[in-house]
């Protein structure tokens, strides 16, 4: 099977979105944005050994590539379209290839965007996505908006993909539901949408909640204050943290995949009626001043972020 074969099996899906004039199979593919929107790209690999472990599903993987991506055009407010992907794999089996674009396929399907383009070679395993989505002119959520006095939001729960991690790692079975977090991470496309014209600022927690926040903090030139007793736990991380006061986990954990966003106080009433439409959690778990640093109230001990080098 060479590589055109490889894509024609795998890779070649119909694309119903009318606006796509060209997916795969050209030299290159041609789409159309609604009159008066901007173009939003974010890319995201995933690497073996490093992004998921050596014997993961590719089920899991597929999903997981699609919605990392997803989880960043969700944090600019904007609607996902369509998406490019380059694939290494160390060997053609058939096999994970069916599995893994079966996945893709159905969390394509899930989340209404459309392969439109791509590569293959051979090398360690390594899944990379480019998504494209569209957003009106002039109304992305960026990083550098939050001010004074904003409250500061986080989507969903903290730390649950990080214990289910730390436990594979001591060789303890995780629980189902942290398990999920890790492996299959929703992207908060909807809430992202509905914050449009609420939210100063908005980043997707990937790396850590505290890392992650301070990207907005220096954007935006402000500080911030946080305290860890809002900090929106599911039962086992709550568990784990009165177990080892282990703050670091869900302030650094990372692979989360939550929307922190910030907005003025007052947009509360807005904020929560949105939170209770959509049926997603959304917590306050601090404020925005002046100070230029994070302060992060109930919890001094080590924390470290995940670093990427
Ligand atoms: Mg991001």
């Amino acid at each position: 099977m060479n590589e055109f074969d490889l894509i024609q099996s795998y890779f070649n899906w119909e694309i119903t979105d009318p606006s796509i004039e060209l997916g795969v199979g050209d030299d290159a593919a041609l789409f159309t944005l609604n009159p008066g929107h901007q173009l939003v790209t974010s890319t995201d690999t995933l690497v073996e050994g490093i992004h998921f472990f050596k014997d993961a599903s590719p089920r899991d993987i597929a999903y997981k590539s699609l919605a990392v991506n997803l989880s960043d055009i969700a944090a600019m407010g904007a609607t996902a379209k369509c998406y490019t992907l380059s694939l290494t794999i160390p060997e053609l089996d058939k096999g994970w290839l069916k599995d893994f674009s079966s996945s893709l396929k159905e969390s394509s399907k899930l989340f209404n965007v459309h392969l439109i383009g791509g590569d293959t070679t051979k090398g360690p395993l390594n899944i990379s996505i480019t998504m494209m989505g569209s957003i009106e002119i002039n109304n992305p959520i960026k990083r550098s908006g939050a001010k004074d006095g904003d409250d500061i939001y986080v989507s969903g729960e903290l730390g649950s993909a990080a214990l289910c991690l730390k436990k594979i790692k001591k060789g303890e079975i995780p629980l189902e539901s942290d398990l999920n977090a890790l492996n299959r991470p929703i992207p908060h496309l909807e809430l992202g949408s509905a914050l449009k014209n609420l939210a100063s600022s908005c980043i997707d927690v990937s790396d850590g909640l505290e890392q992650d926040l301070s990207h907005i903090l220096k954007s935006s030139g402000v500080g911030a204050i946080i305290d860890t007793q809002e900090l929106p736990l599911s039962d086992s991380v709550m568990h784990y943290v009165k177990d080892t006061n282990d703050w670091s986990l869900p302030l650094c954990g990372g692979d989360d995949y939550e929307l922190c966003f910030t907005a003025g106080k007052s947009k509360r009433d807005k904020i929560s009626a949105i939170s209770e439409s959509l049926g997603s959690r959304v917590t306050r778990i601090g404020e925005i001043n002046s100070q230029k640093k994070l302060e992060v109230v109930g919890y001094t001990g080590p924390r470290t972020s995940y670093q990427h080098f």
